[in-house]
């Protein structure tokens, strides 16, 4: 059986963060596994094209304390920062490989991934991020309309949908108002309550010049009931009564904790997040968490900056359990 010193699960902006600073660290090898067939799959598929992205997201101001680091820039640029960080650490990552299983051995771990992937470890970090699974709405998606309701932006987008209807009220919500309303899209925009409080100031400027310009309405204070099929579209309803029709509808309400995956491998949870240390080490000797699946409002930097606290702990904890290897 293939051995590694660190396996990390998932190669988004921690898995690959958490690999350099290991690496910088002396510590081989590190074996990254990635479920799709590239780095950062879920900015590929939720950042439209061109979007920009910020150290501060959802109005946080996160400093860097570690390697990996990054200003204001494009998804594009930022994706190509990823990729010269592989480059340059000579990063191992394997593509195509899912890791389904993580099993304890003694002081070490059994992970398994893809069809026949099976690595030895004494230490796990486990970076899969939130947005697997991004979060839906309460009520059901009508099966006729499914082809017309997203969770999440998509950078691919038919060009089809002239009336839209944004969920939200994050910094990826006016986002992809924005993005829909410059594709010449007439968008509105829902959220519940009645006033924006997460949004950062560059995205509020950004959603009121195309408010003030007739391509976005907001519709604050509103509440959906649930969806129906319409001629053409999809019809929505409103807790207040109202009823309107759109093209298609996008749910920008944020991921969550892939519990049932944590809790297999042994994971005690706090409600629905993860019990960690200050290393973010779980309960679980040797096994950490990096990125999104440790904070509250999680973001790149703060993703980065986790990787590096990680490593900070693996070497002061588990220098011996390195050493001996499995
Ligand atoms: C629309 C949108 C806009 C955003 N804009 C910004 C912004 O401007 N600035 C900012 O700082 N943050 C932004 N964020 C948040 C930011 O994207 C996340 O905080 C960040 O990606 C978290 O990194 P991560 O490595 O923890 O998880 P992820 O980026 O989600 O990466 C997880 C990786 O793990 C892989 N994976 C999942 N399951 C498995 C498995 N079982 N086996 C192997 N691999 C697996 C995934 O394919 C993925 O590559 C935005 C998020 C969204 C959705």
């Amino acid at each position: 059986m293939e051995e590694a010193k660190i396996v990390v699960v998932g190669a988004g902006p921690a898995g690959i963060a958490t690999a350099v600073e290991a690496k910088a660290a002396g510590i081989e090898p590190v074996v990254v596994l990635e479920k799709s067939d590239k780095p950062c799959e879920t900015i590929h598929k939720y950042y439209h094209p061109g979007k920009r992205v910020d150290p501060v997201y959802r109005k946080v101001k996160v400093e860097p304390i570690g390697i990996c680091r990054f200003d204001t820039c494009t998804k594009e640029e930022f994706l190509e920062l990823m990729e010269r960080y592989i480059k340059e650490y000579d990063l191992d990552v394997r593509y195509w490989h899912e890791v389904h299983k993580i099993e304890r051995e003694g002081d070490c771990f059994v992970v398994h991934a893809g069809k026949d992937t099976v690595i030895k470890a004494p230490v796990v970090v486990i970076a899969i991020g939130i947005f697997g699974r991004p979060n839906k709405p309460r009520y059901p998606i009508p099966k006729e309309v499914k082809d017309r309701v997203f969770l999440g932006t998509q950078a691919e987008l038919p060009e089809n949908f002239k009336k839209v209807l944004v969920v939200g009220g994050g910094d990826s919500a006016a986002e992809t108002a924005c993005f829909l309303a410059d594709k010449g899209a007439q968008v509105y925009l829902s959220y519940r309550r009645p006033q924006f409080f997460r949004i950062n100031e560059t995205n509020m400027a950004e959603l009121e010049k195309r408010v003030k310009e007739g391509k976005i309405t907001l519709m604050m204070n509103t509440d959906i009931e649930g969806l129906e099929p319409a001629p053409e579209g999809v019809q929505v309803n409103f807790k207040d009564g109202q009823k309107m029709v759109f093209d298609a509808i996008f749910y920008c309400l944020g991921g969550s904790t892939p519990e049932n995956f944590l809790r297999s491998i042994g994971v005690e949870m706090d409600g629905k997040r993860p019990k960690v240390d200050e290393y973010y080490e779980t309960n679980v000797p040797g096994l950490f968490l990096a990125g999104d699946l440790v904070f509250e409002k999680g973001s790149i930097m703060a993703a980065f900056n986790s990787a590096h606290k990680v490593v900070e702990g693996i070497k002061k904890k588990h220098a011996a359990r390195l050493e001996r290897g499995c």
